[in-house]
C-alpha cells in the first residue's frame, strides 16, 4: 500500500507543530522541531500570512501526518465519517483510532504509528486469532489483536513485553502484557486521543 516515505521530521517542521511522528526520538532534544520551530527552507523564516482556507488544509495535513494516511484515503473516513450518526469530527476520530496500525501503536507494540504498521506488514500481529497483514484495516469493537507464531520467537517483542508492563492504554482498550494480547472493548473516545489537530477545521475544509 502506498504511504509517504519522505523525510518525516520535515513534516512536522512544514506544518508547524509537533506531531510526534518518530517514537522516543520526539521525546528527545534531537528532535528538529525543538532547535528549528520553522518551516525547511532558506525563506521559510519570513513571515507569511495564511488565509482561513490554508488553515483548514494545514490541519487536514497534519492528521493525514499523524495517522500515516494519503489522501485518497483519508477522504474515504471523512466519507464514513459524514455518513455516520453523530458528531462528524469525532467519527472521523474514531474510524482513525481503530486502523490496526493506531491500536497496535496504541497498545505499546510499537513505538510510533510507523513502527506499528512495519510490524503487520511483517506478518508479527493476529486479529482474532487470524494473521493481518493490512495496516489499514479498521477493528471493531470486540476484536482481539495479538502475536502470530513469527512475532512470538521474535525478539523484539521480548523486550517489548518487559516494558508494556505497567502501560496505561486508553479505556476503549484492554492490554494482557503477559501474553501480548489486547482488545477492542470500547468505541475509542475522541476526548482520551489528544488529537494534535482540529477535526472540526478538517469537516470545514472538506465540506466547503
Ligand atoms: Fe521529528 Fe518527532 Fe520532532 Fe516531529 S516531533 S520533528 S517527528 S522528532
Amino acid at each position: 500500500m502506498a504511504r509517504n516515505t519522505g523525510p518525516v521530521c520535515r513534516i512536522c517542521r512544514r506544518l508547524g507543530d509537533k506531531l510526534y511522528l518518530k517514537g522516543e526520538k520526539c521525546f528527545t532534544p534531537k528532535c528538529p522541531f525543538e532547535r528549528r520551530p520553522y518551516p525547511p527552507g532558506q525563506r521559510s523564516l519570513r513571515r507569511r500570512k495564511v488565509s482561513d482556507r490554508g488553515l483548514q488544509l494545514r490541519e487536514k495535513q497534519k492528521g493525514r501526518a499523524v495517522y500515516g494516511v494519503l489522501e485518497r484515503q483519508f477522504q474515504r473516513y471523512y466519507a464514513e465519517a459524514a455518513r455516520r450518526h453523530g458528531i462528524t469530527g469525532d467519527n472521523l476520530l474514531k474510524v482513525l483510532e481503530l486502523r490496526l496500525d493506531n491500536v497496535v501503536y496504541r497498545l505499546g507494540f510499537g513505538q510510533s504509528r510507523a513502527q506499528a504498521r512495519q510490524l503487520v506488514r511483517d506478518g508479527h500481529i493476529t486479529v482474532n486469532g487470524r494473521k493481518a497483514s493490512t495496516p489499514s484495516h479498521v477493528l471493531k469493537v470486540n476484536d482481539g489483536v495479538g502475536l502470530t507464531e513469527k512475532g512470538q520467537k521474535t525478539r523484539f517483542f521480548e523486550s517489548v513485553r518487559e516494558e508494556i508492563g505497567g502501560k496505561e492504554v486508553p479505556s476503549w482498550l484492554k492490554l494482557d502484557p503477559a501474553n501480548m494480547t489486547g482488545q477492542v472493548v470500547a468505541e475509542p473516545v475522541p476526548e482520551e486521543v489528544g488529537a494534535k489537530f482540529s477535526t472540526a477545521t478538517i469537516v470545514e475544509y472538506y465540506s466547503r
